[in-house]
């Protein structure tokens, strides 16, 4: 099943999609839902990022390749980072750049939407705990991520966060083709089987630091090819089964 969020005469509703068609649904994704009774071309709506996480937690230096990349060796435990709720934007959106930095990178992620409460859930309950999964950008400041030292300004502009299109329920997380595109140029491609620590691996261990909740969003790390954005640049992320997100800089 595909999940969207959409708009519709300046009100956000929950639908799933259907090849072209989006069925709108009365209830939450999250909990109980019916079938409602309109259907809206996919052509007429304006989709909205698939959901409203109450945080979003997220790892660094997740695959092999992109450790390889930047001569930093695996890390043996995931490094965690959170970015706030209000960079999320959704497909189509602007991302902005920002006046403070001066080096705005591109990364693209594999987003996976929890579905109910977690904690400390074990290894082979974790994907239990998962909505699905969709295509995310960790817009990053890189040059204030090595000015700081830390990266919670690197990483918490408004807009650098771009989401969606939809949550597809149905994926295997472990191999995955994901790809981005920077005006058309292919950038980076690779497959979440790179991954260090898995989307299991990863339910997991987050939940043993906080309780994730019903929305909240787990960023999984980028892989290869990480680089610049410059305002005017128009970024894909295409991720296998999950569709394309595409954002533009300004
Ligand atoms: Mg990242």
């Amino acid at each position: 099943m595909k999940f969207v969020r959409f708009e519709i005469n300046g009100s956000a509703r929950q639908g799933i999609l259907e090849g072209d068609q989006v069925h709108e649904i009365r209830g939450d994704m999250f909990g109980e839902f019916t079938p409602g009774t309109q259907t809206y071309p996919l052509s007429g709506v304006k989709l909205l990022a698939p959901c409203v996480p109450g945080k979003i937690v997220c790892v660094g230096l997740n695959y092999r390749d992109h450790a390889a990349e930047v001569n930093l060796p695996v890390p043996e435990e995931p490094v965690l980072f959170i970015k706030p709720g209000t960079t999320v934007i959704g497909p189509g959106d602007d991302i902005l750049y920002p006046e403070l930095s001066q080096e705005v990178d591109y990364e693209a992620e594999l987003a996976v939407v929890i579905a109910k409460t977690a904690r400390n859930i074990p290894l082979d309950q974790a994907l239990d705990y998962v909505l699905g999964y969709t295509c995310a950008n960790d817009v990053t400041a890189r040059d204030l991520q090595r000015k700081d030292g830390q990266w919670t300004r690197a990483k918490s502009f408004d807009t650098f966060l771009p989401l969606g299109p939809y949550i597809n329920t149905e994926v295997d997380p472990l191999n995955l083709k994901i790809e981005l595109f920077l005006n058309g140029q292919m950038k980076q491609a690779s497959n979440t089987g790179q991954m260090v620590f898995n989307v299991r691996e990863l339910v997991s261990r987050m939940s043993q630091v906080m309780t994730l909740l019903p929305g909240d969003v787990l960023l999984t790390g980028t892989p290869r090819g990480i680089g610049q954005m410059q305002r005017g640049d128009r970024v894909e992320v295409k991720i296998e089964g999950l569709g394309t997100l595409h954002n533009q800089v300004k």
